[in-house]
């Protein structure tokens, strides 16, 4: 009697046609799915496509062999070796390696440094300052927001209103004309 038992169970089984879908889709069924649904839609348009970063390679293409060395590696250039030391036309300053715009020439001033100095950035939001301890010094290294490229540094000892100067490789930016 129990050899019968699991035989006949094992045929049930695996029997087709008894693994029929609901035939009755109540009201509940319907409102569960057009809870989820909402919320589903909501998430897909909040997400950001993601925008990989270039790569050490890319950024070796996209850029001058000495722009890559100051975005990418900090380097400096040489004081009164830039173009826009001296530069004193109206327009905005961008950042060589993404466009992103960062000074404008209203704010611009001569320093005397030998490299483009401004006492504030076009937006707060375009720069990103970070500590920097290189070479024995501390320093605040200004950089891209968007793309993380090394721009210059920022002190304290610039003129009014905000008493800033923004010291920055002309390797760094790209000028055009408002
Ligand atoms: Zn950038």
């Amino acid at each position: 009697m129990p050899r019968r038992r699991r035989s006949g169970h094992g045929q049930g089984k695996e029997g087709s046609g008894y693994t029929a879908a609901p035939r009755y889709p109540g009201p509940v069924n319907e409102a569960l799915a057009n809870q989820t649904a909402t919320p589903q839609t909501t998430a897909d348009q909040a997400a950001d496509p993601p925008v990989p970063a270039p790569s050490d390679e890319q950024w070796r293409a996209r850029l001058g062999p000495d722009q890559y060395q100051v975005l990418r590696h900090g380097a400096t250039e040489p004081p009164w070796s830039g173009r826009y030391v001296h530069h004193h036309e109206d327009g905005t300053y961008r950042c060589v390696g993404c466009g992103a715009v960062l000074f404008s020439s209203s704010n611009k001033f001569d320093s005397g440094s030998g490299w483009p100095s401004f006492y504030e950035p076009a937006t707060a939001e375009a720069v990103e300052l970070r500590t920097d301890k290189s070479h024995g010094m501390v320093r605040t290294e200004v950089v891209c927001r968007a793309c993380g490229g090394h721009l210059g540094h920022v002190f304290d000892d610039g003129p009014a209103p905000t008493g800033q100067r923004y010291c920055i490789n002309s390797l760094s930016l790209d000028f055009a004309d408002d």
